[in-house]
């Protein structure tokens, strides 16, 4: 038995001990089963933490969402109370962390202290939590901010109890493009894990950051000039609407538009090439840019930062807090035309004060291609007080009181009123009429005899063009040449009149055949002149028409000779083989250099009538006669005297030897009936 026992004992213990071990291994497998599970729960949540991260910054409407999203699931993630966003800004080109107004749970009173000091801090790379993160690009662990030397909100921070800290970075290849920072309330070691994960949250926060800056970039590119990178023609236009809308609004919102046009621009492109026209117009852009950044020009009712130029903020992707609406917007339309938005202005003089200023800013020469080049600027302005509906009624009417300055004098500014409007409108009407006028054939030919003062004969005529708008309305060439100078129509008009005159006199030099033929003096605009093929299509219609060249004299003004002499020497010498004959007209008022004259090859000096008149009053009248009359002499010329309208003109002009003269005294231009009756019966002149 009493082996029996012991051997009880024994099985017993071992039973026990066998109990142990089986107890000790569940217990094992147990603690390592649950430890897996826990890791395989958190490795479960970090991975729902990187992709509700993932998740919402691909479909985030901005960067600041994306960041706002990402704070809040890192907060409830890790349990710290705090979370805050930093944004990099270049300040004079050096990056520093700005603070944001992002933060994850800074409504907590215990805060408020720490979030205030906190609040618009601007962190130097190096300086701070933000700075540290933005230095080294990579997460950064402060165990404890009171004795961490590197924190600098050292006492806010225990006042708030907060003690660690770690802040990461958002980047963008290898540039920091924002720092989220979090704290505790209870001291921790740095946890590998959490800093991982955030490095994984700081990429794909970066490509939100990415992706929005190509979109700002595409947005960007489709309303900028691509040449100053100022804004262009449609971003003016939506900010000119805007502006519209406001003083719509709010009445005291007043605004003014400056249409700015180079004055010698054309001169500069065709001289020094397209490529120095470029750099001119980013020169000019950017003295335009610095004249419009200068502060105290105007003052602005609506308390908006005073004269700062709208921040054209480009590619840091996370820009877009609405930032003030009413900045000035200087644009390029265009070549040479630029257009400022001065939004939010007291009164027009505010708008003049900045005109003022611009056309300042161009007085100091540009240096292109190593030459000192002066330009200057012509500046229309509209003003809101018009009362304006649309925007390009508004630019419309700058555009029209920048012509206004320009035909003033240019370097100037002229501001728009509505007798400008008035006189467009009536210019545009105009322009329609005489288009239809040259399709109906409604314009018909005055003629004027050319008389010899020694024997009285007629020995030519000018033809004098007239619009016979309506059986009673005969307009004279004064109220429509300009306009039709202007829109071109000039060049079938001027043909037309060439080939008609030609044509007439042809008929009338057969009908009244003499010894010297009857001349025919043709009035020749600057704008035909400049016509490339103006001599072969004169040589077309003296060959249809069958005239004598020798007997055709055009008339050309001073100022179109000299304009571009050169040019204008040979294009006369073209004329001249023809065998046409080359009259210069109201001599004496334009300007001609005497030394050209000798160069031009012209036949005929017509005295304009303006001397003819003053002969009546003063000696220097006869006088300035006498000298034309002997200057044509010396260049071997013609002379026909204009404007002969009395007997005592013609004692005068025949007493200083003037051969020939034109003017009421003889007649009237007269039509076609006219002068067949004056060339049929020729009157009495007295000579
Ligand atoms: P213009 O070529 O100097 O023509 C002379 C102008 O003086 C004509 O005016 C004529 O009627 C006017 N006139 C003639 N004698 C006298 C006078 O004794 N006293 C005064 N006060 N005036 C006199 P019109 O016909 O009104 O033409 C004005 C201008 O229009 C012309 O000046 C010419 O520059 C331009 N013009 C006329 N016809 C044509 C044309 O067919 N083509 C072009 N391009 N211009 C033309
Ligand atoms: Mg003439
Ligand atoms: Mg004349």
């Amino acid at each position: 038995m009493d082996g029996s026992i012991a051997d009880h004992a024994v099985e017993t213990d071992k039973l026990r001990r066998r109990l142990d071990r089986e107890r000790r291994a569940r217990v094992e497998a147990e603690g390592i089963a649950e430890r897996g599970l826990r890791e395989l729960y958190e490795k479960q949540k970090q991975l729902e933490l990187l992709e509700a991260v993932a998740v919402f910054a691909n479909q985030a409407a901005s960067v600041r969402d994306a960041l706002r999203f990402a704070i809040a699931r890192i907060c409830e993630f890790t349990g710290w109370p705090l979370g805050h966003v930093c944004l990099v800004e270049a300040v004079d080109a050096t990056p520093c962390m700005v603070s944001t107004n992002i933060w994850c749970g800074a409504e907590a009173k215990s805060l408020q202290g720490f979030h205030q000091e906190t609040d618009r801090m601007r962190y130097l790379s190096g300086v701070g939590l933000p700075g540290r993160v933005l230095a080294t690009g990579t997460p950064t662990w402060i165990v404890d901010v009171a004795t961490d030397e590197g924190f600098i909100h050292t006492k806010s921070a225990q006042a708030a109890g907060l003690k660690s800290a770690f802040g990461f970075p958002v980047m963008v290849h290898t540039e920091v493009a924002a720092v989220l920072e979090f704290f505790s309330d209870t001291q921790l070691q740095p946890d590998t894990t959490l800093l991982w994960l955030t490095a994984q949250i700081g990429t794909q926060l970066g490509r939100v950051v990415e992706r929005q800056r190509s979109d700002e970039k595409l947005i960007h590119d489709a309303s900028h000039d691509p040449l100053t990178g100022l804004p262009n023609r449609a971003l003016f236009l939506d900010r000119l609407t805007r502006a519209i809308a406001r003083n719509k609004r709010n009445p005291d919102a007043n605004f003014a538009v400056l249409f700015v046009d180079l004055d010698r621009f054309k001169v500069v492109n065709d001289s020094l090439g397209h490529l120095a026209g470029d750099s001119l117009i980013i020169e000019v852009a950017t003295r335009f840019q610095a004249s419009l950044r200068q502060t105290d020009m105007v003052a602005r009712p609506n308390a908006v930062p005073a004269g700062r130029l709208r921040a054209e903020t480009v590619g840091s992707g996370l820009a877009g807090d609405g930032g003030s609406e009413t900045y000035d917007t200087l644009a390029r339309l265009g070549g040479d035309e630029f257009t400022v938005l001065l939004d939010d202005i007291q009164d027009l003089s505010d708008a003049v004060r900045i005109a003022d200023r611009l056309l300042a800013s161009l007085r100091l020469p540009f240096t292109l291609q190593e030459q000192e080049i002066y330009v200057e600027a012509s500046i229309g302005i509209a003003l809101s007080a018009t009362g304006y509906a649309a925007a390009d009624e508004v630019l419309r009417d700058a555009d029209l009181a920048m012509y206004r300055a320009k035909a003033l004098g240019k370097s100037r500014y002229e501001v728009f009123d509505r007798t400008m409007h008035v006189q467009a409108m009536g210019q545009l009407a105009l322009e329609t009429d005489l288009r239809r006028a040259l399709q109906n054939q409604e314009f018909i030919l005055h003629y004027q005899p050319i008389v010899d003062l020694r024997t009285g004969d007629i020995t030519g005529l000018e033809a004098l063009v007239r619009w016979q708008k309506s059986e009673t309305e005969l307009i004279y060439p004064g109220d429509f040449i300009p306009v039709a100078e202007d829109t071109g129509l000039i060049l079938h008009l001027g043909m037309w009149v060439l080939r008609e005159a030609c044509e007439r006199t042809r008929a009338w030099q057969l009908q009244f055949p003499r010894e010297r033929p009857l001349t025919i003096s043709i009035n020749v605009s600057g704008r035909q002149f400049a016509q490339p093929d103006l001599v072969p299509q004169i040589r077309h219609i003296i060959e249809d028409t069958g005239i004598d060249p020798e007997t055709v004299r055009l008339e050309l003004t001073e100022s179109v000779t000299m304009a571009n002499a050169e040019r204008a020497i040979s294009v006369l010498e073209q004329l001249r083989s023809l065998g046409v004959r080359i009259s210069i007209d109201d001599f004496g008022t334009g300007y001609s250099s005497l030394s050209y004259l000798h160069r031009f090859p012209l036949d005929v000096l017509k005295i304009d009538r303006s001397f003819v008149l003053q002969m009546d009053n003063a000696k220097e009248g006869l006088q300035i006669v006498h000298t034309i009359l002997s200057l044509a002499r010396n260049l071997k010329m013609e002379v026909v005297a204009e404007g002969v309208e009395t007997d005592r003109h013609l004692s005068k002009l025949r007493a200083l030897g003037c051969e020939a003269g034109q003017g009421y005294y003889f007649s009237r231009p007269v039509n076609v009936a006219g002068i067949q009756t004056l060339l049929a019966s020729p009157p009495d002149w007295g000579c």
